[in-house]
């Protein structure tokens, strides 16, 4: 094992391979207030890649309702419950350092039927079977199912609550899937941090689907080798015949209804480390706002998805979920200051992949209080310009109100 560092743990950690970084990682920020489970974004991955024959059963990207779905089924208590199993009670931060054991540290320690490089599980053909179980299921009164909570439904912790989970690979930066793959066939592009499979090298032994903590590497019988989420690198690259040379985000981002997604790339320095970048928005929402968080940090994969936490759901759940950030990106998300809301227009105005932003002042709109603290609202004008410098769009923090013409092209 090799000692990396792995700056969402505040420490380094043991890991199978020696630290090396992409120039560029590809990441994003998924606002989970705003997720409809409309399920959009998974149809629109499934049209594109995974329609063939023994597809059937692999989501790429899937949305689940939290806390009971999963796909596959409980995928994270079982992970957590190998973890916690592993190093009991010892699973946990102290302020921003993580003092538990991520999967790669309890492999070590741990006691099998054989040794293996990273902790996990194999999920049975039953788990993968049922992709949106729990839709839509509300958590209950405790111990007493379907009785809800009458006055479960004000701000700021819902006594009756759940909220939808939207979930792709996460590129990580230390991926349990590579790690654990026998044949180096997993491999993680220099240019972006995508992680790939090569399907020639593959022998479909599935060490990835159990190392993968989330889960996100799916086995096809059909062609007995393993495949996951291509982050679509022919969009990243600008290779597809809408984007014009462009660098586009993928399907899932660019269909997304509830404009919760945001995708882009970040600028990595050769230790690991972000490049500052101050004006690239992943780089402003994750490490200047602190509103978006990665999910499940002490797993330990140093994953690439970022997450602005619902903000009706119990603390401590959301802390198990998303790390020790959770109560300084709320706290900043329900009162936002003006760079933060103008910041939060850019998500699904156009399909490019956004580069730097640029915020124009505007008037003074209004002033309020929200939770006992001063908030105010501007009128300013947010600008996105794309890798080559090109403007994409720009838009407001107050949308214009259009008032419709008296005859509707589809009167009758
Ligand atoms: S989310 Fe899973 S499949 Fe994706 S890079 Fe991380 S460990 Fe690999
Ligand atoms: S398309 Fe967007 S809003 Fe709809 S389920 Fe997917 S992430 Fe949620």
């Amino acid at each position: 094992m090799s000692q990396v560092y792995n700056w969402q743990l505040g420490r380094a950690m043991s890991y199978p391979h020696p630290e090396a970084h992409p120039k560029w990682q590809f990441a994003f920020c998924f606002n989970l207030n705003r997720c409809i489970g409309c399920q959009t974004c998974t149809m629109a991955c499934k049209s594109t890649w995974t329609f063939s024959k023994g597809q059937e059963y692999m989501w790429w990207n899937n949305v689940e309702t939290k806390p009971y779905g999963g796909y596959p089924q409980s995928w994270d208590v079982k992970i957590l419950k190998l973890l916690e199993e592993a190093n009991p009670g010892g699973q946990k931060w102290n302020n921003s350092i993580y003092e538990g054991k991520t999967i790669f540290e309890a492999a070590e320690t741990h006691i099998g039927s054989e040794p293996e490089r990273v902790l996990g599980y194999l999920p049975t053909d039953e788990e993968w079977r049922f992709p949106n179980i729990y839709e839509d299921s509300a958590v209950s009164k405790k111990g007493r199912p379907m009785v809800f909570d009458k006055k479960g439904a004000s701000l700021p912790e819902h006594k009756t609550w759940f909220f939808y989970l939207a979930r792709i690979c996460n590129h990580c930066t230390y991926p349990g899937c590579l790690a654990a793959c026998p044949r180096n066939a997993i491999y993680k592009r220099p240019e972006d941090g995508v992680v790939l499979i090569d399907q020639e090298r593959c022998r479909g032994y599935r060490k990835c689907v159990a190392a993968c903590p989330y889960k996100k590497s799916m086995y096809r019988p059909s062609t007995r080798v393993t495949e996951k989420c291509i982050a679509c690198y022919p969009r990243l690259e600008g290779k597809d015949p809408q984007s014009e040379g462009r660098p586009m985000e993928t399907r899932c981002m660019t269909s997304c209804i509830g404009q919760i997604r945001l995708q882009g790339l970040v600028k990595i320095a050769k230790d690991g480390s972000w490049v500052e970048d101050r004006y690239n928005p992943l780089y402003y929402l994750a490490k200047v706002a602190k509103v978006a968080l990665p999910l499940y940090p002490q797993f330990g994969t140093e994953p690439n998805g970022y997450y602005i936490p619902p903000r009706w759901v119990p603390r401590n759940y959301l802390k198990q979920m998303f790390g020790p950030g959770v109560d300084h990106a709320l706290d900043t998300y329900m009162v936002p200051d003006r760079e933060l809301l103008a910041v939060l227009q850019l998500y699904r105005r156009a399909k490019e992949i956004i580069y730097r932003y640029e915020i124009k002042e505007g008037p003074k709109v209004f002033e309020t209080e929200i939770h006992g603290k001063p908030f105010t609202m501007y009128n300013d004008t947010i600008i996105a310009y794309d890798k080559a410098e090109r403007e994409i769009f720009r838009t407001q923090v107050e949308e214009p109100f259009y008032v419709r013409p008296n005859i509707h092209q589809n009167s009758i």
